[in-house]
């Protein structure tokens, strides 16, 4: 059965090259029944605050991540680690290092003088026990000197890598802390873990984790480095190319499904598809179409496919996603009648609608209260000669009967009687309900809100 993990370092917030990681490691997991777990990898204490991986959690839950059983931390794994780098020192795989920084730096800059390889190699590797002095040691693996090793990368290839350019990398420091690159190794063999996918900024990490596998007798994982997302212009994502953190892009008002589906395309293609449901990534998902070339970040691809999973969603799910959009963007709660006229008048907010934040603008018609204040451009659209044309459509309204089709020819005929066009009418008209020059069309609006409420707003404006 397929075991993958996501295991962010907690640093305050969780990056979308992050929840991109998360995300394969999930579709490929979901996709064959196999299991998806958490690691929070908070060795560096410091830095591992209770909040930031309050935040990891929180990211991974908006956009959907569920993660198989409870999330696994590895600094209360510690022991675990340090019993693995004693039981490859008992193998004789690891051996106790007593070499200072002092004189791991002089044989450096000595190496370095004489033009040798500035390797670090411990006159410790091969002392007898016996000659062990009572000091602090760390301890190292005992690093084959021939030979290569050979990561079997499904996305970049054999990646060979001479067994003399890798160093007896600490296992274990003298205070008796686990390495990063132990403790990896070490967790993800006892999380069972069968695919390791990640950030190919690790690659060079997966020559060295795999010596510790092989020392231990340990099965690999399939290894699957996928190259880091880019900016527009091609150069690693960072904060100058705008928003980094998941938050953010749910407090920009994207649904998660949305981000879902952008962040699959994100290195990852499936033909030509663009536009999918989970049910079709989760079955379509694999190694194979992962690229190698870094995918370039591309907010209008982003807006475009929000657009479209707007534009299918079930109404109930966007109401309830739009509330906990204006939770997270700091905005005050809607009220019963507030979500009760998004309810009527969504069929016609979906449609264009990029953000939630575009369908609650569209939707002022049926949030505000009357009297509206029109804007600026509302404003002007009523002016004199407008809303003696409004008044001169008052009284047809009064008698039409409320359907889209008798609606719509009294509004032409007023325009007519009026010898322009039917936009003469329908803007004022706009203005006057929506009191914005940004809403769905008049008939949807009037339609929803209904003929007393039409009244009622014309004369606010024609009094
Ligand atoms: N904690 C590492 C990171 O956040 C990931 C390690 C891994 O996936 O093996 O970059």
């Amino acid at each position: 059965p397929v075991v993958t993990r996501f295991a962010p370092s907690p640093t305050g917030y969780l990056h979308i090259g992050g929840a991109r990681t998360a995300l394969f490691n999930w579709l490929y997991a979901r996709g064959r029944g196999g299991k998806f777990l958490l690691r929070i990898e908070d060795t560096d204490r410091a830095r591992s605050t209770p909040e930031a991986t309050q935040a990891i959690f929180r990211g991974l839950t908006w956009l959907g991540l569920d993660w198989d059983g409870d999330a696994v931390s590895q600094a209360e794994r510690h022991g675990r680690h340090a019993e693995v780098a004693r039981e490859l020192l008992a193998r004789g795989q690891a051996y106790k290092c007593f070499s200072t920084q002092d004189e791991i730096t002089a044989a450096r800059e000595q190496a370095k003088a004489e033009g040798r390889s500035t390797q670090f190699r411990s006159p410790w590797r091969d002392a007898d026990p016996a000659d062990h002095p009572d000091a602090p040691y760390v301890i190292r693996i005992r690093a084959p000197l021939e030979g290569t090793t050979v990561v079997a990368d499904r996305v970049q290839g054999d990646v060979s890598v001479r067994n003399d350019q890798l160093d007896d990398m600490i296992l274990l420091r003298s205070d008796g802390t686990p390495t990063y690159m132990l403790a990896v190794v070490v967790d993800d063999h006892d999380m069972g873990v069968t695919h390791v996918i990640r950030g190919d900024d690790h690659l060079n990490n997966a020559a060295r984790q795999m010596l510790v596998y092989e020392a231990m007798g340990w099965d690999v994982p399939v290894w699957a480095h996928i190259p880091l997302i880019h900016g527009p212009d091609g150069k690693k994502l960072s904060k100058r190319h705008g928003a980094l953190g998941v938050d953010e892009y749910q407090a920009m008002g994207f649904p998660a499904a949305a981000v879902r589906n952008y962040l699959a395309r994100l290195g990852w293609s499936h033909g030509d598809d663009e536009f999918f449901t989970d049910a079709q990534a989760k079955a379509w998902f694999d190694l194979d179409g992962i690229g190698k070339a870094a995918a370039r970040f591309d907010m209008k691809k982003l807006e475009h496919l929000s657009g479209q999973h707007i534009a299918v969603a079930d109404d109930a799910a966007l109401i309830a996603e739009i509330e906990s959009y204006l939770a997270a963007s700091g905005q005050p709660a809607l009220s019963e009648d507030q979500i009760d006229g998004l309810q009527r008048a969504m069929f016609c907010l979906k449609d264009r609608a990029k953000t939630f934040g575009q369908i609650l603008e569209k939707a002022h018609f049926v949030l505000a209260e009357r009297p509206l204040r029109p804007d600026e451009k509302a404003a002007k659209a009523l002016d004199d000669v407008s809303r003696g044309i409004l008044a001169e459509l008052t009284p047809q309204l009064q008698n039409a009967s409320w359907n889209r089709h008798t609606l719509e020819e009294v509004v032409t005929q007023v325009a007519e009687a009026n010898d322009t066009k039917l936009g003469k009418v329908a803007q004022p008209l706009r203005a006057a309900l929506a009191g914005r020059t940004v809403s769905p069309s008049v008939f949807d609006m009037m339609l929803v809100i209904g003929r007393d409420e039409t009244l009622a707003r014309l004369g606010d404006v024609t009094a």
